[in-house]
């Protein structure tokens, strides 16, 4: 009502008829923990180290990566002006998405619709190791195998000097 009665026209809306000057940004674009989501930093459980410093929430299930809605922006809560869910430490469960909010897991993990953080940071989801490959292996042989050899030839001319060194003037 007030953006008609501001600007004498409708707000352009998104396909579900949502305003987009609300509804246009997800939640993840413009969330204050966002720093910490791309250099890898996570909460992994309640009140942990992650917790308490301000890390991102997304592996406690934050659907703000999945989520449109200008909470961010607008610090929207009930819990007092300057706060707001994801600010408090609480994940977002993505009450204004169809098919997210009060239908999926509350910690299963979002989708990340727009963005993946760089290859060079540490994985969202850590993989179990698997053990070396071959050619791993045989690297770390070759090296091994190449620290071994200089060793023994260092060895053996450090004996040869003392052995040098030992004998008496003549
Ligand atoms: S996953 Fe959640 S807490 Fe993390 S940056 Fe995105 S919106 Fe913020």
């Amino acid at each position: 009502m007030l953006y008609f009665l501001t600007l004498n026209k409708l707000p352009e809306v998104d396909e579900q008829k949502r305003p987009k000057f609300a509804y246009g940004r997800l939640i993840h674009e413009n969330c204050e923990r966002r720093a910490h989501f791309d250099a890898g930093r996570f909460a992994i459980d309640f009140g942990d180290d992650g917790h308490r410093k301000g890390w991102c929430l997304y592996k406690l299930g934050c659907k703000g990566p999945e989520t449109y809605a200008n909470c961010p922006a607008v610090l929207f809560g009930d819990v007092g002006p300057g706060a707001w869910p994801v600010g408090t430490g609480a994940p977002c469960f993505g009450c204004t998405e169809k098919g997210i909010g009060f239908t999926k897991g509350i910690h299963q993990l979002a989708e990340l619709k727009t963005v993946t953080p760089p290859v060079t940071f540490p994985k969202i989801v850590e993989e179990k190791g698997t053990g070396m490959t071959v050619a791993a292996a045989a690297v770390a042989a070759g090296v091994l195998g190449a620290a071994l050899g200089a060793g023994a030839v260092a060895m053996r001319s450090m004996g040869a000097e003392s052995e040098g060194e030992s004998e008496a003037p003549k």
